[in-house]
């Protein structure tokens, strides 16, 4: 991954206190700099470090269990996320920057110092999407009202989404299959991880549960906690996430947790952008399953958001149709277009 190579620092102090608190925080704004201070309840062990794409500040608290008062600060989203260790802030400032970050004593406080770089991110790259149209060759996925396979809806959708991003500059976009034939579900995987994808979208098409033959809607799947751990297990995978050489157990385990709290926050965050906007553009019923239930294959891809998407359920002669016609084809890729340039555009500001 793209971002794994950018650890560019690690501050590490002493761990003295277990089960405090991260009071709050204060923010200056200078001519040149923005400094924000999290005021701590005792001596912690902090780790900071700045992660590309987007640019974002990572700060773990170690030990801290509560966190209160992290007021908004202008031309920043920040994040807090829960761990076993302690609290993961994440600082993600909407303009270039530099950074100084300082540990002080009595009272505790950990500074971020945020410098207003005048220079744009250097290397504009483009941003990789692998869209995985579900099912194909010998598996025809679902089979619907007259017969309608899901693999060859899934295909169309698929070639659609893809013809909008290809029309994009900013995208770079790989179909794990082009073709009506078969592609194992780790392979698919694989290609999203070799390819270094930023978005992993699987598409496939719903058949209805048993009793229920008039189901109608669309629901989003994101990867569970512990489907990602399966795959931090498979050698084949940390080979192409870390690389060949070698590297300090501990590095790893932080390059592993990353990439692991990446796709989770990450795929869920893409996933609610998707649900609103399919809900807004095409009017459906749109539900996001979130992160629980989901354990699909094709979305352990640490260090990838990855979303699984089922467009509507072709057992219902209903939406059998619509999910055939060409007309709601394209709305419907449009729609998931539209969601992917907001993601990046405005969600992570890249
Ligand atoms: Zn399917």
């Amino acid at each position: 991954m793209k971002f794994l190579r950018t650890l560019t620092t690690l501050t590490i102090l002493l761990s003295l206190s277990f089960g405090a608190t991260l009071k709050g925080l204060r923010v200056g704004f200078y001519q040149k700099k923005v400094r924000i201070v999290f005021d701590l309840s005792d001596r912690v062990k902090v780790k900071s470090f700045i992660l590309k794409g987007p640019y974002r500040i990572v700060i773990d608290f170690y030990g801290v269990y509560k966190v209160k008062n992290l007021k908004k600060i202008k031309g920043f989203k920040i994040r807090v996320g829960k761990h076993p260790w302690g609290r993961r802030v994440v600082l993600i400032p909407s303009f270039p920057f530099s950074t100084k970050r300082f540990y002080l004593r009595e009272p505790e406080r950990f500074v971020v110092d945020v410098y207003r770089e005048a220079k744009t991110f250097p290397h504009f790259r483009k941003i990789t999407v692998v869209i995985d149209p579900g099912h194909g060759g010998k598996d025809p996925g679902a089979i619907g009202f007259l017969g309608i396979r899901e693999k060859d809806v899934n295909l169309k959708i698929a070639k659609e989404l893809y013809r909008l991003l290809r029309g994009d500059k900013r995208f770079r976009v790989v179909l794990t299959r082009k073709g009506d034939y078969y592609v194992p579900l780790k392979e698919r995987s694989l290609i999203a991880v070799r390819e270094k994808a930023d978005l992993f979208i699987s598409i496939h098409s719903d058949a209805a549960p048993k009793g229920k033959p008039y189901a109608v809607g669309t629901q989003i799947f994101a990867v569970s906690y512990e489907g990602l751990k399966d795959r931090v297990r498979d050698k084949d995978f940390v080979k192409m996430l870390l690389g060949r050489g070698y590297q300090e157990p501990i590095v790893r385990k932080i390059l592993l947790d990353l990439a692991m709290d990446l796709s989770l926050e990450e795929s869920v965050t893409f996933g609610r952008i998707l649900a609103f906007h399919l809900k807004k553009f095409l009017s459906r019923e749109v539900v996001f399953r979130g992160i629980k239930r989901a354990r699909f294959e094709v979305l352990k891809n640490p260090g990838i958001p990855s979303i699984l998407l089922e467009t509507g359920f072709i057992t219902n002669p209903e939406e059998a149709l619509k999910l055939v016609s060409r007309d709601f084809q394209k709305r419907l890729a449009k729609a998931i277009y539209k969601s992917i340039v907001y993601y990046f555009f405005k969600e992570r500001g890249v």
